[in-house]
């Protein structure tokens, strides 16, 4: 994470502007410099006309990520300033490079025009000469408060969340600005990180005083920190900014909130009001998260089940990239926060799988849908950037086009027998109610088809919306005429057929005429009664203008400006009347968005031949023919087939032992299985003939060793902290998978660690587990176990080669094959014959430690 560089000597908040100027500051780098003090934490992008400037440290730290030119202005302290700059008119990408990087960005803007800055000194008795404009912070910019298309990703949701604990009360609060979302949920200690993973948010607000340890964790270090004081965590605190934002006189009105969770939401909605500097986008009451029914997934298991993102941190090769077949950006949105808390709620779970089955059964009403979404915009955001102060008419347009949709979706839905039945709740939501009804005719009626991204830009409000509007519209159109018809006046007055009327910003309009042919209207001209004044002479013309033409000119500016002033009142009705209705066109949204996700999981279930899974409260996990939906597309983009393999965990038989070489296909085996399990419970079909799943409350995945080295932690440390965690927290309805526990030490020591697990996994937490090891020795557990069944990758030894069949067979593997495959990665043959070797004779020795030792007696150095 990037920090904001510092200057030699700090700003303060304890000096002046008159502090900075008999410092020898010129009255701009002194208002600079009061700037950057209220700023410290932030890089301050200060509006100098068309760029926004930055100084100091701040100046080199940007030059530096952003690539660009560092220069120089005046000095200070006796050196030269360092500065850089970034065009007010393009500088998107270069905040958003800069908040990628970790900073935080302070804009400055110019309040006032010089004229304005001029009367103001007037007034206050100072040189007029000399009048600096007033400039000031509008808005900080930092990862979770984005909001703009161009600065977010468009398939993935950019929360902003608040942690805090008040005694033993622990709650989070998070918000999508983008959206207008805002939920809090009260939360156990020991479920923080795994809730924090599953929110997934891009910046998180903390106490300064506590969780100091949490900052440790991996899933904490990868995202933007911003500690806060403490006082702004105090309840009483909290409660007065919630009841301030929200204009309440009581917070009852919000339902039952524990005191951690006002002060996660007042600390919440305090620092939206600061990085807004008051100008809050809509934000929805907060919504209580009381449903604990979400499906418990730690980060560690996240990370290796490589859920939304692979190890690498990247989204391809994920399984949201192998089943995300979404439309819509919100349904893209929808589908990763599906994935990144399955619920444990059967009856949600029945109703996802009955949309996807719905539409599964008629394919020609799902295309008829699908059709529909591809042209349905992502009205989430725009009603959010609206209702921030910060879309555009083509924000509205997109709401007009929404809703526009929604409703051809919602009568498509409606026509439909069984559509109507499954799909009630969201035709309920897409009803648009009168008001929203109204402002969707009045947005088609007042919007031109293409509108500018600006409102400042003019020209977005339809002819016939109007009457005022039309009049300057037509005006201005009829200025070209107007002019024309005055050129052809003048060229006859004169006769001079050459004579233009031309326009330049300098001069505005202008006659002109070549030198050739200005002597006899500069005569004219001296004559009192004529109508031509002199303005300019050039080397080739000379430019004149008359009375007339200055009045057209007049009327003509006027009339684009009022015309400009008039569509800027329209849009300010129009982006009032958006806000006010944000929360309706949020539930169209959803509704939309839900649609999408259904269609999604509908066009992966067919085209990838998935099945309905069976979902009950009981503890079998009986799966036929399963597949592993990543490895699958993989292999089938290859042209190979994936094998299937069938699973059977259930009360008499819930730990499974899995035995085989390496490369057989172990690993893929058991996080099949895993992922299975998640889809299910996200409601989606599964890659397999056939699937009988109880509720999974917990997975747990420790599958391959990783070094966190920069933790300080060993391969080993990493394996036990993970298998620990899983040992504590597993219960009987929890799918555990295990992969190689015990590996990364010595083998003795590693063995009885994997023994030990089994033990207690099959005892004590009585989960359906799947324990694939190299430790042969495990297998005899099976006599003392009554619930453990031994299970292998089945091989073929052929010519002396392996061949890997990749379907698990019952019963444990007679050997481990370990130089075959070492022989596949190409070992030298040298030390693949001296490896044979070695194993002949400890097989023959047993596997003690004194044997071993012998060994190196017995066996003479290789040359
Ligand atoms: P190791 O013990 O070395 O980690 P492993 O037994 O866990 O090996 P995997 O990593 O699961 O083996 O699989 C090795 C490769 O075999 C995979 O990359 C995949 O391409 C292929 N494979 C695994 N399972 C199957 C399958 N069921 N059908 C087809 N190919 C498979």
């Amino acid at each position: 994470m990037g920090q904001a560089a510092r200057k030699t000597t700090p700003d303060t908040l304890d000096k002046s502007v008159e502090d900075y100027l008999s410092e020898g500051h010129t009255p701009m780098m002194a208002q600079y410099h009061m700037l950057k003090a209220a700023h410290g934490d932030c890089l301050l992008f200060y509006r100098m006309g068309d760029f926004y400037e930055l100084f100091y440290d701040d100046a080199i730290a940007a030059a530096k990520t952003l690539d660009i030119t560092l220069t120089k202005r005046g000095k200070s302290e006796g050196t030269d300033i360092p500065m850089c700059g970034v065009p007010f008119h393009s500088y998107e990408p270069y905040l958003a490079k800069l908040i990628r990087n970790g900073y935080k960005v302070a804009v400055c803007e110019q309040t006032e025009t010089p004229e304005e800055a001029k009367i103001r000194a007037k007034k206050e008795g100072r040189p007029t000469s000399k009048a600096l404009v007033n400039r000031e912070v509008v808005r900080i910019v930092t990862q979770g408060t984005l909001t703009e298309d161009e600065l977010l990703d468009a398939k993935s949701n950019n929360f902003l969340a608040s942690l805090t604990n008040i005694g033993d009360e622990y709650a989070i609060a998070w918000v999508e600005l983008s959206i207008g979302t805002f939920e809090v949920q009260s939360i156990e200690e020991k479920s923080l990180t795994s809730i924090i993973s599953a929110i997934n948010p891009r910046e998180i607000l903390f106490d300064e005083n506590k969780f100091e340890n949490l900052l440790k964790n991996d899933d904490f270090r990868a995202r933007q920190i911003t500690k806060q004081p403490s006082s702004l965590f105090d309840t009483e605190n909290a409660g007065l900014h919630l009841k301030r934002i929200f204009d309440l006189g009581t917070l009852e009105a919000f339902g039952d909130f524990s005191r951690a969770e006002i002060s996660a939401c007042g600390a919440l909605v305090d620092y939206i009001d600061r990085t807004q500097k008051g100008k809050i986008p809509y934000i929805s009451k907060p919504k209580q998260i009381t449903d604990q029914s979400i499906m418990y997934i730690d980060a560690a298991t996240r990370r290796s089940l490589e859920l939304t993102h692979t190890m690498n941190g990247e989204r391809k090769g994920s399984l949201l990239d192998a089943i995300d077949h979404t439309i819509t950006n919100a349904g893209g949105r929808m589908l990763q926060s599906h994935l990144s808390s399955p619920t444990t709620n059967l009856a949600l779970i029945q109703e996802r799988l009955n949309y996807v089955e719905c539409l599964l059964n008629h394919a020609d009403m799902h295309s008829i849908l699908q059709d529909l979404l591809q042209e349905t915009p992502d009205i989430e955001r725009s009603v959010g950037r609206l209702s921030a102060g910060r879309g555009g008419p083509r924000d509205m347009a997109m709401i007009r086009d929404g809703l526009i949709q929604a409703e051809i979706i919602r009568a498509a839905l409606q026509n439909h027998s069984d559509a109507k039945e499954i799909f009630s709740k969201q035709l309920k939501a897409l009803k648009q109610n009168p008001a929203l009804a109204a402002l969707q005719d009045d947005l088609k009626y007042a919007l031109s088809d293409n509108p500018p991204m600006l409102a400042r830009d003019g020209g977005f409000i339809a002819k016939g919306y109007s009457e005022g509007l039309d009049k300057f519209k037509m005006l201005k159109d009829e200025s070209r005429r107007l002019i024309a018809s005055l050129q052809s006046k003048y060229q006859k007055d004169t006769g001079i057929d050459r004579l233009k009327i031309s326009f330049n910003n300098v001069l505005g309009y202008f006659i002109e005429v070549t030198s050739k042919h200005a002597d006899a209207l500069l005569e004219n001209s001296k004559d009192a009664n004529s109508p031509y004044i002199h303005r300019q002479t050039m080397a080739n013309a000379v430019r004149f203008t008359t009375g007339e033409l200055a009045e057209l000119e007049r009327d003509i500016t006027q009339a684009a400006e009022k015309s400009l002033a008039l569509e800027l009142e329209i849009y300010e009705d129009f982006r009032l009347k958006i806000s006010m209705l944000a929360e309706e066109i949020g539930s169209i949204a959803t509704a939309l968005a839900q649609i999408d996700v259904a269609s999604s999981h509908a066009l992966l279930a067919s085209d990838y031949k998935y099945c309905r899974p069976q979902i009950d409260q009981s503890t079998q996990y009986s799966v036929e023919k399963g597949r592993h939906p990543v490895v699958e597309k993989a292999l089938l983009r290859e042209s190979e087939k994936f094998v299937p393999n069938d699973t059977d965990l259930n009360t008499k038989q819930n730990l499974w032992l899995l035995t085989g070489p390496n490369m057989a296909g172990k690993s893929t085996f058991l996080r099949q299985n895993a992922l299975i399990g998640i889809l299910a419970q996200i409601g989606s079909y599964v890659p397999a003939e056939n699937a009988s799943i109880g509720i999974i409350d917990k997975v747990f995945s420790r599958v391959g060793a990783s070094d966190d080295l920069a933790r300080g932690h060993s391969t080993f440390m990493v394996e036990m902290v993970e298998t620990a965690a899983i040992l504590n927290q597993a219960t009987e309805k929890s799918l555990v998978i295990l992969d190689e526990i015990g590996r990364g030490t010595a083998t003795f020591d590693g063995l009885s660690i994997a023994w030990a697990c089994v033990e207690h996994i099959h005892e004590i937490n009585k989960s359906r587990c799947l324990f694939a090891t190299h430790y042969h020795e495990l297998t005899s557990l099976s006599s003392k176990l009554e619930r453990l069944s031994c299970h292998s990758m089945q091989v073929k030894e052929w010519k002396g080669d392996i061949i890997f069949m990749h379907n698990v067979k019952s019963g444990a593997a007679d050997r481990s094959y370990g130089i075959h495959v070492a022989k596949l990665a190409g070992l030298p043959q040298m030390v693949l014959q001296r490896a044979t070797q070695v194993l002949a004779q400890l097989e023959q020795g047993g596997h003690s430690g004194k044997a071993a030792s012998a060994l190196a007696d017995d066996l003479p150095l290789f040359s």
